[in-house]
């Protein structure tokens, strides 16, 4: 039956794993995967989310179905987090939210409803390069993707002209993906005022701005301060959609807990995008996993532990933050490694986009034993004071080779 089915390709971030595992020399770093690791490598439980559990248990949770639209005290925790307490369309109950199978999950949910309800041409932009997954996902839903500029090579930096001038000559109401912080894969976020130029490009072009924020917390150290591009464009007038991931942030990779919303109208407007949003998760998967909306919203819903969650998020932005610090400084002042290395310290972020070519991807994995992916993206989460130093020389090799 199946003669005809060719071999699909390997996913081009899972498959670092795999060569990382089948590889035994002791010296081997996987900088290929985004998840956190500890200061001494290893998959980090965050306190906070022990504690959260603890809770959850103690009040003798059932195994009872939760509605289509997840648990709703953890999706009204989870507008609170990404809006803001004070912001208008969250008072005024405009908000249709809906929780998801983690980040991924929401930005389906998004591609679905958007194909079947926006009332314009079905076409997205998205960044180039983005998450690998965005493509496949959004083109699976029934959206054309197209592209538009975002890295500048020369600078290792934010393509900013190339950005306006792609927004600008994009069709009216084309739908624009945007990652709300920490974009995936170059680490370069717009600045305050370029998202506030963004805005008004989106507004005078009527397009309608798609926020991807899966990493809310840990560019900066502060949930608020990484929700600024969202809560701006709400402030400004905008539609939005939203998708929300508590992967990063509460370390739930597994758990799979996100959310998707979209702002409307009013609350009778509201009403009509909640049925039709059930009607796109009820053939889907039915209705969400109970556990991480559990523990998500026992954070969020519980003062004491929401500060001690957000101190535990500023701590993994930290740890990341001063691992820039110090492979900047081993590149560009110990070892001299040719080139320029500032971006390493101005990128966002647990991804950092090193410049490395893809051919010294491949020689720092089979001479070092360092993996990545070959369009040479490093997770920062990956580097520890045991391994930064063997990861610098190796670059600098690499980089001399
Ligand atoms: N969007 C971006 C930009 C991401 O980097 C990721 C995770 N790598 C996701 C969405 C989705 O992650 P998840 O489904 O695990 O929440």
């Amino acid at each position: 039956t199946w003669n005809a089915v060719p071999a699909g390709p390997p996913d081009a971030i899972l498959g670092v794993t795999e060569a990382f595992k089948a590889d035994k020399d002791p010296r081997k770093i996987n900088l290929g995967v985004g998840a956190y690791r500890d200061g001494q490598g290893k998959p980090y439980i965050l306190p906070s989310v022990k504690k959260a559990e603890e809770i959850v248990q103690a009040s003798a949770p059932d195994k009872e179905y939760l509605p289509i639209t997840g648990l709703p005290e953890f999706t009204k925790n989870a507008a609170l987090l990404a809006y803001g307490a004070d912001s208008a369309v969250i008072k005024q109950g405009a908000v249709s939210i809906t929780q998801s199978i983690s980040g991924t999950g929401a930005l389906r949910i998004g591609g679905e409803f958007l194909a079947r309800h926006y009332p314009h041409a079905k076409v997205i932009y998205v960044p180039v390069p983005t998450w690998g997954n965005h493509i496949p996902l959004f083109r699976d839903s029934g959206l054309e993707v197209r592209g538009y500029r975002y890295f500048n090579k020369e600078t290792v930096g934010l393509d900013f002209e190339g950005l306006k001038a792609d927004l600008k000559a994009a069709p009216e109401h084309a739908i624009v993906l945007l990652h709300a912080c920490a974009h995936n894969p170059t680490g370069i976020d717009p600045t305050q005022q370029q998202w506030a130029e963004i805005s008004d490009i989106v507004k005078e072009k009527k397009l309608f701005p798609f926020f991807d924020m899966a990493y809310q917390g840990f560019a900066s150290g502060s949930t608020s301060k990484d929700a600024f591009a969202v809560r701006h464009f709400v402030a400004e007038g905008h539609q939005i959609a939203l998708a929300q991931s508590f992967a990063k942030n509460m370390g739930l990779y597994g758990e799979r807990v996100g959310a998707f919303s979209l702002t409307t109208a009013d609350p009778a407007e509201k009403a009509r995008v909640d049925s039709q949003l059930k009607i796109v998760i009820r053939p889907l998967y039915s209705n969400p996993p109970l556990h991480g909306a559990r523990i998500a919203n026992a954070i969020l819903s519980n003062g004491e532990l929401y500060s001690q969650w957000e101190s535990e998020v500023k701590g993994m932005a930290d740890r990341i933050i001063s691992m820039r610090e110090k492979l900047y400084n081993y590149l560009q002042k110990d070892l001299a490694t040719p080139g320029e290395w500032g971006h390493i310290k101005s990128q966002i972020g647990m991804f950092s986009y090193t410049g490395l070519t893809t051919p010294q991807t491949k020689a720092l994995a089979e001479k070092a034993h360092v993996y990545m992916t070959a369009d040479g993206r490093i997770s920062m989460a990956g580097l520890n004071d045991s391994n930064i130093e063997h990861f610098a020389q190796s670059v600098d090799a690499a980089v001399r080779d």
